[in-house]
Order: C-alpha cells, then structure tokens, then sequence
C-alpha cells in the first residue's frame, strides 16, 4: 500500500476534537479534551482491578534527561515528546517505534531541555521547541511539514536569544496558540495564534506594554502601561509576563485562557518603586481566539514579587454555585490559591489556599485582591514566603472528574527566604533580583518546615480538602482521573507511579517505575481494552550522571511484561586535582562562573540534584583540553551545553575550571551530606533551593 493509500494518521478533525477523550479511541489534546480536565470516562479499569495493573510493553529511549511530556494517543499510535524536542510515535499495539523525529536545534545555553507536551490535529504533530521555534510534523512519518520561527523579526537580535518554548501547543479553529518563555532572561511576554496548515501568524496578543514611545500594539497595551513605571525603561528588561504553560480553549464561551508569569525582575521594589500593579503579569487572561482581541483579565497576584507565575495549567467545567449552573475556569496557582473564576466574565467565584500560605491572609472577596501580609513583600527585612518560588505546584496538570465534583491537585509545600536587595549603582537591577543576601540563620527555622509533594482532593464548591494522599517529597507529577474511581499520580524521588480511589484517596496499586515521573500519564481504548500510558524519566532519583530508565510504560489489567534490572550505578568519585592557579584567577573563575554557568549548574559549582552535571565530578577537572573540548568547542552541544567560544576567552575558560577544582576540594574537604535515594537531609536546603532558582529560571 502506498503511502497516499494509507489512512491518514492522527485524523482528527473538528468534531473529534471537539469530543476529545469521550471518544475512547483518543486523547487528541494536551489536556484530553478542550476542558483539560484530563478525565476519561473509561471504567473497565477500575477500583475494583487496578491492584491487577501490569505492563503491557514498554518502549526506553535514548536520553538522560527529564521526560516532562504527556503522550497523545490518536487511532492506535502514541505520540510523546522527549527532552530536547526528540518526539517518537510508537504502535501502541506492539510497542514498535514508527518513527522518530530528532531535531537540530539552535545552540540556546540559557535556557531548558524538557519538553511538555504536543497536541494532534488534521494528520499533524505540533510541537513548541526550545529555541522558541514551532514545528508541524506529518503523524504518519514523523517528517516536518513547516517551521516557524515564533518571535517576530521586531525582536530579532538580542532580545531573541532569551526566548524559548517548553509549554505543549494548543490547536482550536484552525489555528495553533503558543506562548514563549524567558520572563527570567528579560523577555516580553505574548502568545499567538499560527495557521495550523501553513506556520503563518494570525494573530499576537502582548502581555506587557513595550516602550509607549514606539505605540502600543493594542488597546489593552495603554491600559496596562498606566501600570507601569513612567520614570524607568522597564521595557528594557522585557517586562516578563511570559506564557510559557497553561493555556486553554473553552468552545462554550469561545474565549482562548492563558496565564502569565513572573514580572522581570522578580523584585517588584527594583522594577517598579511606585508599587504599580503591573498588568498583565501574574494574571489570567481571556482572548477572542480568532483575533487575539482582549475579553477580560484576572491578576492573581498584582504587582508580583515572589514569582508567582500564573502558567499552571487551568481547566473548566460546569459547577452548581448556591443554585445556579456557572462555566466555571478553575486554577490553582503557584502562589497557593485555587481560583474559582467566571469563564465568561473572569468574575472572581472563589479564591482559597490549598497550601500553607504566607504572603497573604485571604482573597477580598469584594475587590478580588489578595490580602497581603505585613512584611511579604520583603522591602525592609527578609520574609519567609509560603509558597516559596517552586510554588504551590507550578506546570503538573491537575486532573477534575465530573463524577466525584473533585479537583485532583499535584500539591507542594515549602518555603523560601527572600531578603531586600539593594539596586546597583549603575545600570539596570539583576533580572532575578532576590537571593544571596539572606540571613539564613535568621530564616532558618521557618525555612526548613517542610518540603513536601502529595496529591489533594478539593471540592471546588464547597471549598475545602475531602483527601490527601500521604506526603513524600516535593516534587509530584500530573494526575489522570477516570470514570473508573480512580486518580494516578506518580513521584520523583520514589520513582512510583501511584493509583488512587478517587472518592477516597484510598491508596490502590504502585509501580515502580525505576526513575522520576514527572509528566502526567493519559489512558485510552484500543481493540475493547483500555491502557494508561505514562512517560517517565529523570535525574531525581540518581543525580545527572545516573542512567534514568527513561522510558514509555503502557500498563493493562493482566498485563506482565517486567522491566529489566536498572543498571547498577556507582555515583563518580569526589577526586580533584591539586589547585595550583594563583588567587587571583580562581577569583576570576569565580566571577565568570556566577555569570555564565551557575544558572545551570548550581551556585558556588556544586549541583547536586539537577538535569545539569555537577562539575564537582567531572573528569575533565584533570584536562584543560578536555574542558575546553565542552566549554569551548560545544562537544555537548546534543545535551543543551552550547559553545561559549563567542562569550569566553581560553583564560576564562581556565580559570572557571581552576575554580571549579578549588570547590571540588573543598567540598572534598568539607563534605555535605550524601545524597542518595533518600529525601534531602535538612543540610541540603540551601542546594535545593539554588536548584528551584535554577529550575524556575532554566524552564520558565
Ligand atoms: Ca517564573
């Protein structure tokens, strides 16, 4: 059968997007269906038999990274993406790969290497790349059918490099919405609209004003610079506002949500001493999806400070509120809220924590402002914010079930010390303006009260918990709910794929899955048998250099195919050479290490749990050639390791190792607690809070 006989692949046209998951035979979007309630009515895998659970097949790749993408399944093929935007479709009866797509990307050394997810329509594959391009592949050969650059040529040169995209692609009416991140390298927040058949620019709706002197792009531009310093060039710096994760289409109101992240910097005392509101950062927005035209906005958090990104993922639904039948668009934010909003008019239904909380006491109901506390905004003295900047959970998707009337929130507590930071003398303020010069004994009782990830169960009308699963670490991957009573949800540091009575929490069945679950498992029907397809890996549970087992896992009821033994792995030894250099260029190292590298692997060179390697270890400590082999000459190009040959000379290159091998020895000398398998012991907060820093900054 020639290729032009074969039916198409991914056909899904209008109406079966519209139907989304209620036609068992898909999970056509990012989110299952447009309410992204991530909710199948599947029920022949149930509370009943889910302890019968197995493998059915699974499929490893090649890759060390973290897997962050949910799959799509359309027809009898499974999509997913990797890290570094390498997307693979597979049989989902036989688990045989059917192709690969593995891109060339443009060198881009600030910024992520996961991938979050792509969405099907009409015979193509969408998917938002990491050098901020947005590609369309053909779902049956996995070939690109077009390629757009996303950032317009207005901001081509410098602005641009700051740019990159991780969030899935949303498609609706013929088109496809995508967002760019970057709001912690000085971006400019917007998402737009691109023809879904072609790669052309519809439409784009800014988040932030740019300089007034040049004219607004839209009306809502004006009202928002009226928020904005006019006594400073905020626009410089991009203003932030990104959106770099949750978006949604709702086809009962016709309206394109989105949120938007973290004004830049993070500081609102440095970006805008007049205590302005800062529109649209940290808000939730509505568009007409046909002209990117305003409808209506809700800041969540007005006139950010704290990194409270509004990007994590919403979805919809139909709630009964004291009697009447609202379209309601429900959010549980990174800053420790879920908000209950009108999707028609973003009136304010409900706001309530669903974790500890400290930067504010409450919603005002009246003007739907948060209540801040005294001190949050960490002006004078330093202040232990609740949520701290990894958020209440940040892009894990959420799962609702229409049956239970319960919202399935991945859930996180913790806590980060922010202290006041004075402006340079010259020049503008630093784009993450918080950090270093905390009082750590200071903050350190409240600092350390917990760091914990669990799954909760939250009455969206009533307003409160039903259940929560026990705690464990931070982080949690996205939740599946079905019709068959059931929640999945997996872990990182255990590394299990978790299932839950959805009425009860009542804990059902656990996988080990030998390494991270990050991203949220789907489930689907193939040939009157149902599935769950969950797409694991990550650094989590062994640190960079560890083999991952990343991998997809297809589980069926009876199903008992058994992973192989992980690898055994020896983490590398601690074994610096002599530092010989003279102070002056470990000084120097120091300094264009902080600027250049810490941003991926660690402060003071000592990464402990990242994607990123902690250079502590790293062979090429003994050999300058074999550094510069990295550092100068991209040899790592594939793993998100640019060349820096056009930012750093050969003596620079030198003295950042030669002050990596002085930390190596002291570290060596004055070693901190193991690391392992194990939570983080109380020692290791402030690494693991360098690494949120990091987390935050390399993927938003
Ligand atoms: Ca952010």
């Amino acid at each position: 059968m020639s290729a032009s006989d074969a039916p198409l692949a991914a056909a899904v046209d209008e109406e079966r997007q519209l139907l989304g998951t209620s036609d068992t035979s898909q999970w056509p979007h990012y989110g299952g269906s447009y309410n992204e309630q991530r909710f199948s009515p599947l029920d022949a895998i149930n509370d009943t038999n889910v302890s019968e659970l197995g493998l059915a097949w699974y499929a490893d790749y090649d890759t060390n990274q973290n897997q962050h993408g949910s799959p799509i399944y359309v027809d009898g093929v499974l999509y997913v993406s990797t890290a570094r935007n390498v997307v693979h479709a597979f049989d989902a009866r036989s688990g045989e790969r059917v192709w690969t797509y593995t891109p060339i990307l443009e060198p881009n050394p600030n910024l992520g290497l996961v991938n979050r997810g792509i969405s099907a329509f009409d015979g193509k594959i969408y998917m938002g790349m990491l050098d901020a391009h947005l590609v369309a592949l053909d779902a049956a050969t996995g070939e690109p059918l077009w390629n757009t650059d996303t950032v317009p040529e207005s901001l081509l040169g410098e602005m641009a490099g700051r740019y990159s995209i991780t969030m899935a692609p949303r498609v609706a009416k013929g088109k496809v919405f995508i967002g760019g991140s970057g709001g912690e390298f000085g971006a400019r927040g917007w998402i737009a609209a691109f023809d879904a058949q072609t790669g052309e620019e519809v439409w784009r709706f800014w988040t932030v004003p740019g300089n007034p002197e040049l004219g607004f792009e839209a009306p809502h531009l004006a009202i928002a610079a009226e928020t904005w310093p006019d006594d400073r060039p905020y626009w410089e710096q991009g203003g932030g506002g990104t959106v770099w994760d949750g978006a949604i289409y709702d086809p009962d109101t016709n309206l394109l949500y989105f949120g938007t992240g973290n004004g830049t910097p993070w500081n609102r005392a440095m970006r805008d001493p007049g205590d302005g509101d800062n529109l649209f950062v940290a808000s939730v927005v509505a568009v007409d999806p046909d002209t990117g035209e305003y409808v209506w906005h809700y800041q969540e958090t007005p006139g950010d400070s704290w990194d409270y990104d509004a990007t994590s993922p919403m979805m919809t639904a139909d709630l009964e509120i004291n009697g009447v039948t609202r379209r309601a668009l429900i959010h549980p934010s990174k800053n420790g809220f879920i908000y209950v909003l009108d999707a028609v008019t973003g009136e304010l239904i409900s706001g309530d924590a669903f974790t500890s909380v400290t930067w504010a006491i409450g919603i005002d109901e009246d003007t739907g402002r948060p209540i801040e506390a005294d001190g949050a905004r960490y002006t004078d003295e330093p202040f232990n914010i609740g949520p701290g900047a990894p958020g209440g959970h940040t892009w894990h998707p959420n799962a609702y079930s229409p049956l239970t009337g319960l919202v399935y929130i991945p859930t996180w507590e913790n806590f980060s010390a922010m202290a006041p930071q004075q402006m340079p003398e010259e020049g503008p303020p630093p784009l993450i303006a918080f950090g270093g010069q905390v009082d750590r004994d200071t903050l350190k009782p409240h600092n350390r009260q917990s760091n914990d990830g669990w799954l909760q169960a939250w009455n969206p009308v009533t307003r409160e918990v039903v259940w929560e699963s026990e705690r464990g670490p931070r982080w949690t991957s996205g939740a599946l709910a079905t019709a068959g009573n059931l929640v999945f949800m997996g872990t990182s540091n255990a590394g299990l794929l978790n299932a839950y009575n959805a009425t009860t929490g009542e804990p059902l069945w656990s996988f080990d899955a030998q390494t991270a679950v990050y991203a949220a498992p789907i489930t689907y029907e193939l040939d009157d048998e149902q599935y769950v397809a969950a797409s694991v890996g990550g650094t989590a549970r062994g640190g960079y250099f560890a083999p991952t087992n990343a991998r997809m896992l297809v589980f069926k009821v009876g199903g008992d195919v058994q992973l192989p033994e992980p690898m055994s792995f020896t983490p590398r030894e601690l074994n610096p050479p002599e530092s010989t250099a003279a102070p002056e260029v470990i000084a120097r190292g120091e300094n264009l290490y902080a600027q250049n590298c810490s941003v991926c692997h660690g402060n003071e060179g000592v990464q402990m749990r990242s994607s990123f390697p902690n250079l502590t270890r790293t062979p090429f400590l003994y050999s300058q050639e074999g550094w510069d082999t990295v550092v100068m000459q991209g040899a790592r190009v594939e793993r998100g390791m640019a060349s820096y040959a056009d930012r750093l000379s050969s003596e620079d290159s030198l003295a950042i190792r030669e002050y990596i091998i002085t930390r190596a020895i002291d570290v060596r000398d004055n070693p901190p607690p193991a690391f392992g398998f194990a939570p983080p012991p109380e020692e290791d907060d402030e690494e693991e809070e360098s690494g949120d820093v990091h987390e935050d900054a390399a993927e938003n």
